[in-house]
């Protein structure tokens, strides 16, 4: 059975992809091209061209120009609006294809692609169009004889860099009010999944977005990623990716000219279960799905559960239980419950800590690669670490896979305490059938969304984002449009 009706998904890709500049598919200045790969299969799907400065160069002139001519960023809210309204309308036509590229470039399961991940993208993209010709100026209260006028303006050229694990998705948080807000952009996908940015970019195109508005340069986050970085003519830098790289992309901007940068970096999310909870089976439901959806390839993901000492065993084995159930194997099959990782690169890196973190808790479920799978495929089982010590490596660091740390806790202050100690601040969940405490733990909880009695609650119309090393740079919501935009005053004197 397949998920698609319009198109074959065994058929093979076109073979070369280009860059996306001034509003034509051009090859890389110096020709060059790198694979990209089927995490599924590790089957090549396409040449890729390997864009470099020369080519951000190229991307972010015609940004600028396509600015500067005002075709874009003088256009009133309303035409923007249209524009991208419609641009919204191609990507749900063509939801097939851009579903299919998410789940063959990065392994993401089908029935996520074709039901959340693209439709959420437009869903975003109308959102902010919508918001467009809604967002009002200021009028100063300042002395009677003054007008103070105050707008806010467009930034110029922005760049974003975004990761692999919701390809298209993270790049449309970026590029939605970027470009509702009337700037010009260049977008840097990650290495391992440039396909749908490159299709999408097709569509911009029929949307009619005028030319250099909206540019793709492909390649390596050491070369595209960071001649964007440094680049002396782009305005702002929306990044989500690891903390290491945003600390990179903090220094191109002192290095070069103090662009604004908005690091989206990971987490080690909390996820704290206490006593009173009746329902075991609805947490161990939400515990497992925020650490098993995506193959655990998610920036909130519950990756630490802090369970209370009464609650943990039969918590830990309801858990268990539904990692055993999961069926894991290839991403188009509707079947399926969880694909590969992105990459066998990132395979390795996860079962590495997993090995790490083994010689020192208890493992219970997982830490393997699936038996019956083909071993080009990175697969790797859902695991569960049990006895996790809260000076590990594994308490700390973000695996980036399917992999729960489990640490027991006594007290509510311990709890509070055990869920701050990382240097990350994006997410955490309580567990807790006590409003007053689901309250008190919620405020004390150092973490940009904290959910209550679920796990990852997200909507475009709230902020996300993080505290402490998770970065700053709150994506979503209205709140987003400010960081695309500068306030301006305008005095007018009698
Ligand atoms: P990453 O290694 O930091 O890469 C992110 C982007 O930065 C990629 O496009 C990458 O290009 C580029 N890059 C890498 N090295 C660079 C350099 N030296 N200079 C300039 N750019 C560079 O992160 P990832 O492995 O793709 O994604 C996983 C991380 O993203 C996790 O930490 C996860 O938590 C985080 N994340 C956060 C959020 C959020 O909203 N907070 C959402 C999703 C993911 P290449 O592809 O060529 O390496
Ligand atoms: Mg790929």
């Amino acid at each position: 059975m397949t998920l698609f009706s319009t198109l074959d998904p065994t058929a093979p890709l076109s073979p070369d992809r280009d860059l996306f500049i001034d509003g034509a598919f051009v090859p890389a200045a110096s020709s060059e091209t790198f694979a990209t790969v089927d995490p599924a299969t590790g089957a090549t799907l396409a040449q890729v061209a390997r864009g470099g400065e020369p080519d951000v160069d190229r991307a972010v002139a015609a940004a600028r120009r396509a600015f500067a001519s005002g075709a874009w960023s003088r256009r009133s809210p309303a035409a923007r609006k249209a524009v991208l309204l419609k641009l919204a309308d191609l990507i749900d036509a063509n939801v097939e294809e851009l579903a299919l590229l998410e789940s063959l470039d990065g392994g993401k399961l089908a029935k996520d692609t074709l039901q959340w991940d693209i439709p959420g993208t437009a869903a975003i993209l109308r959102w902010y169009a919508e918001a467009a010709d809604k967002v009002y100026g200021e009028v100063a209260p300042v002395d009677p004889a003054h007008l103070a006028v105050v707008t806010r303006e467009a930034l110029g050229v922005v760049g974003a860099v975004v990761p692999w694990n919701y390809p298209l998705e993270m790049a449309m948080w970026k590029i939605a009010p970027a470009l509702a807000t009337g700037n010009s952009m260049v977008l840097k996908p990650a290495e391992q999944t440039p396909l749908s940015a490159l299709a999408f970019a097709r569509l911009t195109a029929e949307a009619g977005l005028p030319d250099g508005v909206f540019n793709v340069v492909t390649g390596y986050g050491a070369e595209a990623g960071q001649a964007l970085g440094l680049h002396m003519d782009v305005d702002a830098l929306a990044f989500t990716g690891s903390t290491r790289v945003a600390k990179l992309f903090m220094s191109y901007s002192a290095q070069s000219n103090l662009k604004q940068v908005w690091p989206e970096c990971g987490g080690k999310s909390a996820n704290l279960v206490f006593p009173d909870v009746a329902d075991l089976d609805a947490v161990a439901d939400a515990a497992a799905a925020g650490i098993f959806a995506c193959s655990g390839q998610v920036c909130s993901a519950n990756s630490r559960l802090l369970v209370h000492r009464d609650v943990h065993d039969a918590l830990v084995e309801r858990i268990s239980d539904r990692a055993r159930a999961l069926r894991i194997g290839s991403p188009l099959d509707p079947a399926t419950d969880m694909g590969p990782l992105v990459s066998a690169e990132q395979r390795e890196s996860v079962l590495a800590f997993v090995e790490r973190g083994a010689a020192q808790a208890r493992l219970v479920v997982g830490g393997s690669v699936p038996a019956d799978l083909p071993t080009e495929g990175a697969y790797v089982a859902p695991t569960i670490l049990d006895g996790v010590a809260t000076d590990s490596e594994l308490f700390h660091e973000e695996v980036f896979g399917p992999v729960l740390a489990v640490t027991t806790f006594d007290t509510e202050e311990e709890a509070i305490a055990l869920a701050n100690s990382t240097r990350y601040g994006l997410a955490a969940s309580v567990f807790t059938d006590s409003f007053a405490r689901a309250n008190r733990v919620s405020g004390a909880l150092t973490a940009g969304t904290v959910t209550i009695n679920g796990v990852d609650a997200l909507d475009v119309s709230v902020p996300f984002g993080g505290f402490k090393q998770s970065g700053f740079g709150r994506d979503l919501s209205l709140h987003a449009m400010d960081k695309y935009t500068g306030l301006k005053t305008r005095w007018f004197s009698g």
